[in-house]
């Protein structure tokens, strides 16, 4: 059924998106519907109504986002939040408005309270304080969640949302300062292994421990929830296990090849302490990851190598 049916993948440049119309293309699903920046703005209200009116997708993934690291989150906190909302806002309700049959909105690990018990159950969202460095991002995210819950809940529709853990791979940003830690490290390690530098400076003081998923498995679970998942609850979408920040500095230096020091810049902010995604719903549905971190980080620092990612 969704071969044929006509799927809106929002904020398909991205690496998300990008990831999830590979995913499609490779099931055979032959209406794939994209726009782009210059063709659809989705922080404009009106242009996203009119585009659901003239287009009527039968569904819609939601992979639009205002997304970065823990300093971009930080730095660009009201941005994140506003937005995020916004965006949301017009995808969700216009695929009301205008009936499509299924939406998948996604969300993040960090929709979970800072201090929560580990690993992370669903039902822990709402428990407890969020993370400050990324509070507003995770409550734009929260909100999403909710729009689903109430559209199904009030008008029945079928709205699910999928929370995947911290995420890497194929077409990430490998901005410097604003990235992700797998691709700022990368990029930082590659760039001292050029110049010959004796040493790299990573941020914060390595211990918080995170769990990292690679996005050809993210968007293999996301096709596998649109025919296998209905309800209202977010589902976690994870590897199930995490290690610290400082192991995955040391992994990304061998991946990369660069041999010198390890230093950590403890002024910068560890964030969460942990984030550990319980994926035993999703398991019990019958999905599980395949590619395990070494796999993806080769795979990541060649497309890194691969060069347009650089100019981002
Ligand atoms: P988070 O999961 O929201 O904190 O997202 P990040 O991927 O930005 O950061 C994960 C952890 O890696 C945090 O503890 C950071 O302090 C740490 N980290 C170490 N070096 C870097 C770096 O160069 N960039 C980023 N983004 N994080 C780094």
């Amino acid at each position: 059924m969704l071969k044929t049916s006509k799927i809106f993948v929002a904020g398909h440049k991205g690496m998300v998106g990008s990831g999830l119309v590979r995913r499609l293309q490779k099931a055979g699903c032959e209406n794939i519907l994209t726009a782009d920046r210059r063709t659809l703005d989705l922080l404009d209200q009106k242009a996203v109504a009119d585009f659901f009116r003239r287009e009527k997708p039968e569904y819609v993934i939601d992979a639009a986002a205002k997304v970065g690291g823990i300093k971009a989150n930080d730095d660009f906190s009201a941005d994140f939040l506003y937005e995020n909302l916004t965006i949301q806002n017009n995808i969700i309700y216009n695929s009301w408005k205008t009936g499509v049959k299924k939406l998948l909105f996604l969300g993040s690990s960090c929709i979970y309270p800072r201090d929560c018990a580990q690993p992370i159950k669903e039902e822990y969202l709402l428990t407890g304080q969020l993370e400050k460095t990324n509070a507003g991002y995770a409550l734009a995210k929260i909100a999403g969640i909710m729009l689903c819950q109430l559209y199904r809940k009030q008008y029945g529709c079928d709205f699910i949302s999928a929370m995947p853990t911290n995420l890497y791979g194929t077409n990430d940003n490998y901005h410097p300062e604003h990235s992700h830690v797998i691709p700022g490290l990368i990029r930082r390690f590659h760039e001292a292994k050029i110049n010959k530098a004796p040493e790299v400076v990573c941020w914060g003081s390595g211990s918080p421990r995170r769990e990292f998923l690679h996005v050809d498995d993210l968007a293999d679970a996301c096709y596998f929830l649109l025919q296998n998942y209905s309800a209202a609850e977010q589902l976690n979408i994870g590897a199930g296990t995490d290690l610290t920040i400082k192991e995955l500095a040391e992994r990304i230096a061998k991946v990369v090849g660069f041999s010198g020091v390890i230093l950590w810049d403890k002024t910068k902010p560890d964030g969460t302490p942990r984030k550990l995604l319980d994926v035993g719903k999703l398991s019990a549905l019958g999905w599980k990851y395949k590619i395990d971190l070494e796999t993806g980080l080769r795979q990541t620092y060649q497309d890194f190598l691969s060069n347009k990612n650089l100019r981002k």
